[in-house]
């Protein structure tokens, strides 16, 4: 235990020299780093109560002193003191200040934090994929509203009111419109075909553009079927646009696609705002086209070797009539259109077999795209 050194005289000046040695002792201690331990231990030697520094001073100068050098003494004793205090309460402060610190320190040993890769959707993934085709070839790329007129989503693409056509399109309409006319009735596209119309209105030929987005229809769902999927647009218009462009165009965007092996069939259809229309199929890239895999019947076409893929045709020239402006004389102009189902070609291609995994959510099948 630390004993306080005896006073040999009372005088100014031994009292000043013993007292100045006890302050500078002290302040050598106050200065070293501390932990909490040596903190409290630090505290102790010089404020303990009944051994501490500052109790023998009481005791052994203090209560030892002469009646006239008690006053003196008592003095400087309470300067000490108050010096003491305050220099414990501040290494306090950083001995705390080192043990918050050493807590938080980073432990390089501990495994890391492992985040997920986001990846892709495979119909985003498929989609850009199909637009960057396009994209090469010089077409543009547009977006259109989800909420369409009647007016643009079926009579200016030539569906007339009550055509029969329009049944094959079971279609969300846009509740409490009653009261207005027809053709400004408003409804959830039920394809992405209107902003052919849209398109034209704003721009003269030639034109050249894909758009790819969302379409609605009153369907119920189950594997192949889905109220809400996903088609890529696209149609040219110009001077001198003729079938073999059609056929040039979607054959080269196909193998592009699915491979340079794959051929095109290109067979009789309808729709209201081309003609001639075609249904476009491809060979099946799972089997080439042969309906099997050695033994085994190909799942991907069921067996007939070939994939029906999108609906194509020459734009109608009544089609043409609808667009007020910028000149589209059918005389002098021409082009074609197509549209693609973008849900059924990421099924087919990532052998999805039923379309409501798309719009789940779920993870466990997402994380497989990643
Ligand atoms: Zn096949």
């Amino acid at each position: 235990m630390y004993s306080v050194p005896k006073l040999g005289d009372y005088s100014q000046e031994s009292l000043e020299k013993a007292f100045a040695e006890l302050r500078a002792a002290f302040d050598a201690e106050a200065q070293a780093p501390l932990d909490e331990a040596g903190w409290k231990a630090f505290r102790d030697r010089w404020l303990g109560r009944k051994s501490g520094i500052l109790t023998q001073i009481n005791e052994q100068w203090l209560k030892a002193a002469p009646a006239e050098a008690k006053r003196e003494v008592g003095r400087r004793l309470n300067d000490l003191r108050a010096a003491i205090e305050a220099g414990v309460e501040s290494a306090r402060g950083g001995a705390s200040a080192a043990a918050g610190a050493s807590g938080e320190r980073v432990d390089v040993t501990l495994p890391g934090i492992r985040r997920p890769l986001g990846a892709e959707h495979p119909v985003l993934r498929t989609m850009n994929e199909i637009v960057a085709v396009f994209r090469a070839m010089g077409y543009s790329v547009g977006e259109g509203p989800e909420i369409e007129t009647d007016y643009y989503n079926f009579e200016a693409l030539n569906f007339p009111p009550n055509h029969p056509a329009r049944d094959s399109q079971d279609t969300l309409f846009v509740a409490g419109q009653e009261a207005k006319p027809p053709r400004e009735r408003l409804l959830l596209r039920t394809h992405t075909s209107p902003m052919q119309i849209r398109v034209m209105e704003k721009q003269p030929p030639p034109v050249r553009i894909v758009v790819p987005g969302k379409v609605y229809r009153h369907d119920t769902p189950d594997a192949s079927h889905s109220p809400l999927f996903h088609q890529v647009e696209g149609f040219a218009v110009d001077t001198n646009i003729t079938f073999s462009d059609l056929k040039g165009t979607l054959d080269h965007a196909m193998k592009a696609l699915f491979g340079s092996s794959v051929k095109t069939r290109f067979s009789p259809s309808f729709f209201p705002f081309t003609e001639p229309s075609a249904d476009v199929a491809i060979t099946c890239f799972k089997c080439n086209g042969k309906g099997r895999i050695g033994e085994t019947p190909c799942r991907v076409c069921k067996q007939s070797g070939w994939i029906e893929l999108l609906g194509s045709g020459m734009v109608d020239p009544a089609v043409f009539g609808f667009v007020k402006a910028n000149g589209y004389d059918p005389e002098k102009i021409s082009g074609f259109a197509f549209g693609m189902g973008v849900d059924r070609i990421a099924m087919i291609k990532y052998e999805i077999d039923d379309i409501s995994l798309l719009f789940q959510g779920d993870v466990r099948f997402l994380e497989q795209f990643a």
